[in-house]
């Protein structure tokens, strides 16, 4: 089967033949029918992570569940399923208090994608730039025949993370003023999940023109461009001089990170989604932060429990309470993989879509 491999970091990725192992208890084998090309998956070549090539990218993805160890009754061949990436163990502390997402069980470290005696890892224990994937069947969640595959597979990250971002980890109030910076696939999923959640202004901030467009598609009341207008001051303009009461950072940028923390009021939260390098660190005012009684929130994952919020996030798509179609600006094959990466770097794509047939 075809898989793209990173062999290297900030190289192109390589569209090579590779095997499967085979299933381990716990797993299952899924064909690959989507995937969301997603801004970390660039981190991961651009910068030193723990996943070390060669390295089979992807982490947002959506198929058909094709073989199943027998000790795996979850899911059975035939079912379409969204793979949630990392560990959700079900057993550890995290699991148990309803925290999935800080599950601290390693992934496993066995071998899934081989050649001889080549190993390749796989990207957060997803790997799903590749035609058929092992995963831990526990992190399958099944979608029904009405959810085109495409927006199943925007349910593994962007949606997911979106959402999450706003109504569990930050928990906004309704006629609370939002502030977003960084409207990419997740950035425009806490767009819409923030007038989801009935906020009052809802200001969404980028360089590029087209996105900020679609996110007055997707909820925003505002829209700033910061690279005409300074839009920690554009923030506060919009609140009453006092700043927002939850700022959004979906970059992982220190300056950004620092803007939302400036944007938050009083009292407000600067909640940090986008996904930031190992060695970057953020400094604020020691006296300021203590006197202005400001939060800063770390977000993973939109704090997701899979099997909870992911059937939420399925009904409230087909009762059209929230766009993922809309997301999808672009198709691509496996084998464009690269260009997918090229035009999301353009600022082309709120999301592309890898197509496996
Ligand atoms: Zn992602
Ligand atoms: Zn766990």
């Amino acid at each position: 089967m075809k898989a793209a491999v990173l062999w290297e970091r900030r190289t192109p990725l390589k569209i090579e033949e590779i095997d499967l192992a085979d299933l381990q208890p716990g797993e299952a084998r899924v064909r690959m029918l989507a995937s969301g090309v997603c801004h970390s998956d660039l981190h991961h070549i651009n910068r030193e992570t723990p996943f070390k090539p060669p390295l089979v990218l992807g982490h947002e993805g959506a198929g058909v569940v094709d073989a199943v160890s027998p000790d795996v009754k979850s899911v059975k061949p035939g079912d379409r399923v969204v793979i949630m990436f990392g560990s959700k163990c079900g057993t550890c502390h995290f699991c148990h208090s309803g925290e999935d997402y800080l599950c601290t069980t390693p992934l496993p470290d066995h071998p899934r994608f081989i050649r001889k005696d080549e190993r390749f890892a796989q990207l957060l224990g997803v790997g799903s730039f590749a035609e058929y994937v092992n995963v831990t069947a526990s992190n399958l969640v099944r979608v029904p025949d009405e959810v085109p595959i495409e927006c199943a597979a925007l349910l593994a990250c962007g949606v997911t993370t979106g959402l999450g971002a706003v109504t569990t980890t930050a928990k906004v109030e309704p006629g609370s003023n939002v502030a977003v910076i960084g409207i990419g696939g997740v950035g425009m999923n806490v767009v819409q999940g923030a007038a989801l959640a009935g906020a009052n202004r809802v200001i969404a901030v980028d360089l590029v023109e087209r996105k900020l467009e679609m996110a007055h598609q997707f909820g925003a009341t505002h829209m700033i461009n910061a690279s005409e207008t300074d839009p920690v001051q554009a923030i506060k303009d919009l609140t009453h001089g006092r700043g927002a009461d939850y700022v959004f950072e979906v970059i992982g940028r220190p300056n950004t990170i620092k803007q939302a923390y400036d944007a938050a009021r009083n009292g407000g939260t600067a909640v940090v989604v986008g996904l930031g390098a190992a060695d970057e660190e953020v400094s604020f005012n020691l006296a300021e932060l203590m006197r202005s009684g400001k939060a800063i929130q770390g977000c993973f994952y939109g704090s997701v429990r899979p099997h909870m919020d992911v059937p939420r996030y399925i009904d409230m798509y087909l009762n059209g309470r929230i766009k993922i179609d809309q997301l999808i600006s672009r198709r691509f094959r496996l084998d464009q993989v690269n260009e997918a990466f090229d035009a999301m770097q353009a600022g082309e794509v709120a999301r592309g879509v890898i197509m496996y047939e």
